[in-house]
């Protein structure tokens, strides 16, 4: 095959496991739409947007200090994360590793009710960590995370 014609192929792959019907379902208590973080004063919630030279490499949804996380799909559980190296961020400095299917992501911000084993979709999976008590005046949230750092706003 021309490199054209393995590109547009690879495209259409690409495009047809997005589409697939994959889709996050609620992530958080009190935001059954999966509502986006905006703007605030510390920055936007979109992937890609600017983070003081650096690039945003998730995607924030919206969710409240104590509120409920929910397993966002059929997962299983492989071990906390630690999100920062600052001990001023420890409040917030946890999160877990998640697979569902082919699908490798990552929630920041959440203490974890287990961090092994694996949970159905809807199911309690932790807590949004108290993030006002670290950035005042943000929208608090729980940021999503594939893998592969890629985008993402498509499976939501
Ligand atoms: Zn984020």
């Amino acid at each position: 095959m021309k490199t054209g014609v393995k590109t547009a192929t690879l495209l259409l792959l690409v495009m047809l496991s997005v589409s697939d019907g994959v889709r996050f379902g609620q992530l958080c208590s009190g935001n059954p739409s999966n509502q986006r973080r905006t703007a605030d004063r510390w920055g936007q919630g979109h992937y890609g947007a600017s983070r003081q030279g650096r690039t945003h490499k998730g995607l924030d949804i919206t969710c409240a200090d104590g509120a409920t996380v929910y397993a966002p799909l059929d997962v299983t559980l492989h071990g906390k994360l630690t999100v920062y190296t600052d001990p001023r961020k420890a409040a917030i400095n946890q999160g877990i590793n998640l697979r569902s299917g082919d699908l490798c992501f990552k929630l920041f911000y959440v203490r974890p009710v287990q961090t092994s084993g694996s949970l159905l979709k809807g199911a309690e999976l932790g807590t949004m960590l108290p993030m006002q008590s670290v950035y005042l005046g943000i929208t608090s949230h729980v940021h999503v995370q594939m893998c592969n750092k890629s985008d993402p706003t498509p499976y939501f």
